[in-house]
Parts: C-alpha cells; structure tokens; sequence
C-alpha cells in the first residue's frame, strides 16, 4: 500500500483514437502501478468533476460554455489541436477534478498524485496544445478559496513552455511559477514565468538537473510555498517526438525524485499531475511517469527511516 492517494477515473481517455497523444496513457500507467505491485485497489481515488464555480476561478463564462455545449468555432478547435467531443469536455472537468482532489489529498498527506492533468497550455478564455481546461491552477484557486493554502509554487517540468500557467498567474503574488523546457519548440510565444529556465537542444540528464535542482530550493526557501503543484512532463525524454532534450528515464526519475525531496525536506505538500509524454514506443511515456509516483514513494520511505533513526532512544 502506498503512503498516499492516487487519484483516477476511466473517463480521463480523451478518446482521441490515433493522435500524437496518447490518451490510453491514463489507463496504461493505472494499470502498469497496479501489475507492477506498486499501488493496490485501496490506494485510489476516484475524482469528480470539478465544478463550475471552480473552473470559473479561472477561466471565463465565454469559454467554459464553448466547452459545455460544444460551440467552438473552427480556429478554436485548431488552436486546441484535438478534436473536439463531449467524452474531451467530460475528461477535462474530471481532470480539473482530480487536480483538486490530490491537492487536498497533497495538504492532507504530504503527497497527492493525479495520474492526468497537467494541462499546461490552457488560457482563461482558450484551449491550446490538447489542453482545454487547466486543471492546475483551477485546483489552485479552489484550495486557496477552501482556505487549505495560501501560497503555490508551480514547478512544470514539461518539455514545452508553461504558457497558460505564466498567463493565468502573471498578476498573482500568491502563485510562483517555474518552467524549465526546450527554448526552441512550442510554444512559439512565452508569456514569462516567474522563472523560465530556457534549455538548448540536445541538453541531457546532468546540465538539466543542475539547471533545476538549485532553482527549486532558491524558490522554496525564498517563496516558501504551501504547497508545490508538480507538472511532470515525459517529454523531455530522449526519445520524445515532440521533444528535442536528451534526458533518460534515470534521469527523469532523479528529477522527480529530487524536487519532491527538496519540498518534503521543507515540509511543504507536493500534489504531482502529468503532462506530456509523446515517446515513439508508448510504454515508455508510461514507464516514466510510473516512475513519479515510485520517485515519490521514495522519498516517503527515505524521511521514514530518517525519522525513525532520529527518535531511537540511547
Ligand atoms: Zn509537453
């Protein structure tokens, strides 16, 4: 049993059928937690859609109707890059859902970990990059509105710029933001971040952590967050086909491992959420983010021993 909540649902499938995205993700990376021994019936949560209030935290009327009735316009619908359907609208509110859920879980147990999400790209007022909705900053604003935190810090390590979470939060003091991706891929457009770490081509496993790690605990200490929403993109990986970094799934697993250490050092909650992973072989996306969540229980394991070496008597 896992020392803190996984939170899924079925219906996170966009349902995309053959596209770049693999929305089978989902159900392979449950399903992979669940043979590999790692997490059993007990350790998930099934979310429910968020509310509309709670999308409305963030985005706009105009928008959150579009998605509801299906009334996209055409350049809309491009813009997003996945066709449009009522199972896409349904999987996002569900997404939106499970970001909260784990944020609760996250300030309730020191991890949560929405196995979706992550949809870094949405706007206030539109979707991009198969991001419709951005389930992260909404569950921000709802934990912020419950009272459950104060202040956010956003760590996204997707290979692609966070765009929609520099937009949204630009204004926001309460929000701290970090990106570290490829400077020369998409997003054409970088709205700033708090912080953008801008990779070249090509930068592999040690450069990358040496970018990351130092910036991270800057940033806890300087900002000292309730709690940490972690953006876990695959896509940095070397094989990626919609990437252009060399990381490996070591070194992608330290990454992981490291953020969520430096944060539990500091007692401050770290809910996880996926994000892209486009690699050729499929079951590699999967491996890494199965690896988030072992990354994660290791450093549960790692602080348990320490404690327990800490409080021995003589
Ligand atoms: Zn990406």
């Amino acid at each position: 049993m896992l020392p803190f909540k996984l939170v899924y649902h079925p219906e996170y499938d966009l349902n995309l059928g053959p596209h770049v995205f693999p929305s089978q993700k989902f159900r392979l990376i449950r399903d992979q937690l669940v043979r590999d021994g790692i997490a059993g019936a007990d350790d998930f949560l099934l979310p429910s859609e968020a509310s509309d209030a709670d999308l409305l935290r963030v985005h706009t009327p105009e928008w959150v109707g579009k998605l509801r009735n299906g009334t996209l316009t055409a350049s809309e619908v491009m813009k997003l890059e996945v066709p449009y359907s009522l199972e896409l609208a349904k999987a996002v509110w569900l997404a939106a859902g499970g970001s909260i859920l784990a944020g609760q879980c996250a300030v309730r147990d020191g991890f949560g970990c929405n196995l979706g999400g992550g949809f870094h790209h949405a706007f206030a007022n539109h979707g991009e990059g198969f991001c419709a909705i951005h389930d992260v900053a909404v569950a921000i604003r709802r934990l912020q509105a419950d009272g459950a935190i104060r202040k956010a810090l956003v760590v996204d390590t997707d290979v692609h710029h966070g765009n929609g979470t520099a937009h949204i939060f630009r204004d926001d003091d309460s929000v701290f933001t970090i990106s570290i991706h490829q400077l020369n891929n998409y997003p054409a457009h970088k709205p700033p971040s708090d912080v953008d770490l801008d990779m070249a081509d090509r930068v592999e496993d040690d450069e990358y952590l040496e970018t990351l790690i130092p910036v991270v605990t800057e940033w806890l200490d300087k900002f000292r967050p309730d709690i940490v929403f972690y953006v876990g993109g695959a896509d940095p990986y070397c094989e990626d086909q919609l990437g252009g970094l060399m990381l490996t799934k070591k070194g992608l697993k330290e990454r992981d491992k490291r953020v969520f250490q430096e944060a539990r050092k500091r007692q401050i909650a770290v809910a996880t959420t996926l994000a892209g992973g486009y690699a050729r072989r499929v079951e590699d996306t999967v491996q890494i983010h199965v690896n988030t969540i072992v990354a994660a229980r290791e450093v549960v394991e790692d602080s348990g021993i320490q404690r327990h070496v800490a409080t021995r008597p003589g």
